[in-house]
């Protein structure tokens, strides 16, 4: 057995917690919040295996979505929800791109299904808007990202060798050592650095080099919906993004709105467990990120999502803004290894919710 550090308690640092501890390795993690408040609690949970690119980053999403429902089974404080997801169009073209992926040979893995408009609406009846069908994915799910932590730590500490340090922060990583502000020395075998955007402060040394940017999304939380929405929801808009949609027939979807190429939007919806529902988002990538939210990309979003839903949303109760560390290259993320007793982990970008616990895996197998 030896000891880890981890520092970063947001999802990444935490699954490297629990695989260390896993691996039966005496785990102590320092975050620098009084309670993590970072991209791991500002996210919709959902574990989306739908876009991801085929080959090893579909292979590492279909690991995750494993890890997600044993830990979901073992702690219900996670929330998981097996919903799956419909990714629903409005266009012919969109439509178009959803056949194409549903004929690729990994469709099954993904388990891809074509809808016309009927089905849809029996797949999901909370969906009585104006649309031409969709793609049901069996495999994509939802977790709660404000339980998701406090939940898997609370498991960590019930089991022993784990412990947690909130309201700490690193200012020196060292190989053997983590000193933080207090000026304790934290000694151990091994430090896993998880700092999520904060790409400044003890960080910045070890991703001087790497190929990393960050991304600020605006979100919102509605009052509960009165119906239980059967799956997530996307619009035609996120077939732009994920990387699974680049098929020949994507060239012929249509140009995006004004807003959407802006804000670079798309809407997606999860509902939360309390029935409130979570919409987005946008994605800017020039720094400095403003600090206040626009209304502009907010306003496009709540009406795209009551054309699908065909029904007025509830008021909406809060809104916020999140950033996310990403890989600029293919990575599925940044993993840094500036000596063998030091490995930096960020840059998971917009998948972060649902790679981290294979991610983490692939951490303690590649240390081992
Ligand atoms: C709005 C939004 C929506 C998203 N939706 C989804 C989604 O639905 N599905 C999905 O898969 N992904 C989603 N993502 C991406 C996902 O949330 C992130 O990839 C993931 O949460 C990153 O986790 P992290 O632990 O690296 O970062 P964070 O959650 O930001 O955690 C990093 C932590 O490290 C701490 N820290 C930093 N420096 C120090 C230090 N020196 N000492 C101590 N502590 C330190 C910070 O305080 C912070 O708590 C979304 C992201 C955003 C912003």
């Amino acid at each position: 057995m030896s000891s880890v550090v981890v520092v970063g308690g947001g999802v990444v640092g935490t699954m490297h917690a629990w695989a260390a501890r896993r691996a039966g390795h005496d785990v102590r993690q320092l975050e620098a919040e009084a309670e993590p408040r970072g991209a791991s609690v500002r996210n919709f949970g959902l574990v989306w295996v739908s876009g991801r690119a085929p080959g090893p980053e579909l292979d590492l999403a279909l690991r995750a979505r494993a890890l997600w429902e044993e830990l979901g089974e073992a702690i219900s404080g996670i929330g998981f929800r097996p919903d799956g997801s419909l990714t629903v169009a409005q266009h012919p073209a969109e439509l178009a791109v959803m056949a194409e992926l549903v004929s690729q040979p990994d469709a099954e893995r993904r388990g891809v299904q074509l809808l016309d408009a009927d089905a849809t609406r029996r797949h999901n009846s909370a969906l009585r808007g104006d649309f031409l069908g969709a793609l049901f994915c069996s495999r994509d799910a939802i977790v709660e990202p404000r339980q998701v932590l406090p939940a898997l730590r609370a498991h960590l500490e019930a089991g022993g060798g784990y412990e947690f340090l909130p309201g700490r922060v690193a200012k020196r990583v060292e190989p053997g050592r983590v000193d933080d502000h207090t000026g304790a020395i934290h000694e151990c075998d091994l430090v896993v650095l998880c700092p999520g955007a904060t790409h400044h402060g003890v960080a910045a040394e070890f991703l001087a080099d790497a190929p990393v940017r960050r991304c600020r999304l605006q979100m919102l939380q509605t009052e509960a919906f009165p119906e239980r929405l059967a799956t997530a929801v996307a619009d035609g808009d996120s077939l732009r993004y994920y990387p699974a949609f680049q098929l020949p027939s994507a060239a012929a979807l249509p140009p995006p709105v004004a807003i959407v190429a802006e804000y670079r939007a798309q809407l997606l919806v999860a509902q939360r467990a309390s029935g409130e529902l979570t919409i987005g988002d946008t994605h800017h990538y020039d720094e400095p990120h403003d600090f206040a939210l626009d209304e502009v990309p907010f306003a496009h979003l709540l009406a795209r999502a009551e054309s699908l839903l065909g029904s007025a949303l509830p008021p909406v109760k809060r809104r916020w803004a999140g950033v996310y560390s990403q890989a600029t290259d293919d990575s599925t993320c940044v993993r840094v290894r500036p000596d063998p007793r030091i490995v930096v982990v960020t840059g998971l970008g917009g998948r972060g919710m649902t790679l981290s616990p294979a991610v983490a895996e692939a951490t303690l197998e590649e240390l081992s």
